[in-house]
Order: C-alpha cells, then structure tokens, then sequence
C-alpha cells in the first residue's frame, strides 16, 4: 500500500495522482486509488455508478495530463509481464507453452520476451 504523496504514482484506472488522492493501492505493476475503489464497492453493491463520459468530452489539458501515467502504467504491466514469463522459463516451461497460453506462435513469443 502506498500513502498519498509521490507524485509519480497514478491510479492505473482514473490515473489520478497519489497527490491528490487519499490512499493508493500497490500491486504488481499496477495502482488503484481511493476513489476507484469506492466506484468497485459500488459495482460489488449493484448501485448505479457514473459512466465513463468518453475521451471527446475531455479537455485537451486532460488529456495531456494523463498522457504519461498513461504511459507508464503500460511499462509498467510490461514489466510484470516480462517478469511473469521469466519466472515461468526459469521453471523450464518451454516457448511453445508460453506460446500457447498467450495465444501467439512460439517464434513471437520468443521474439517479445526472450
Ligand atoms: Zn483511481
């Protein structure tokens, strides 16, 4: 678990800042915010939630402004993800499983996280 406070750190779903929000939620590769975790307890509870207003109704600063949270919330499951399938060779599972379980050919597999 993360206090509010680094700047750096994003929601992974709102992509608000650990500056502006309450609490933010670590896991691997990725963080959930206060707020965000309200809307889940909402869903959980079937109550109505807001929907997502779409990206035209954002403001062009919006947009820029989570631009690279964006960014790095997507290295940041690459790098999980890298991890997960270095756990799994060190294991010995050959790249035609890991091949198989994501769903491409072993030689893409190899090529993206040998
Ligand atoms: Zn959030």
């Amino acid at each position: 678990m993360t206090g509010a406070g680094d700047p750096k750190l994003h929601c992974s779903f709102c992509r608000r800042s650990s500056a502006v929000v309450e609490k933010l939620l670590g896991g691997p590769g990725v963080q959930i915010c206060d707020h965000c975790v309200g809307l889940c307890q909402k869903v959980l509870n079937d109550e109505p939630i807001p929907s997502f207003p779409g990206w035209a109704k954002l403001t062009d600063a919006q947009l820029l402004a989570t631009l690279a949270p964006a960014e790095r919330a997507v290295e940041d499951v690459r790098t999980v993800l890298q991890a997960h399938v270095d756990e799994l060779r060190a294991r010995g599972v050959s790249w035609a499983k890991i091949a198989d379980a994501l769903g491409v050919s072993k030689q893409a597999a190899w090529e993206r996280f040998g």
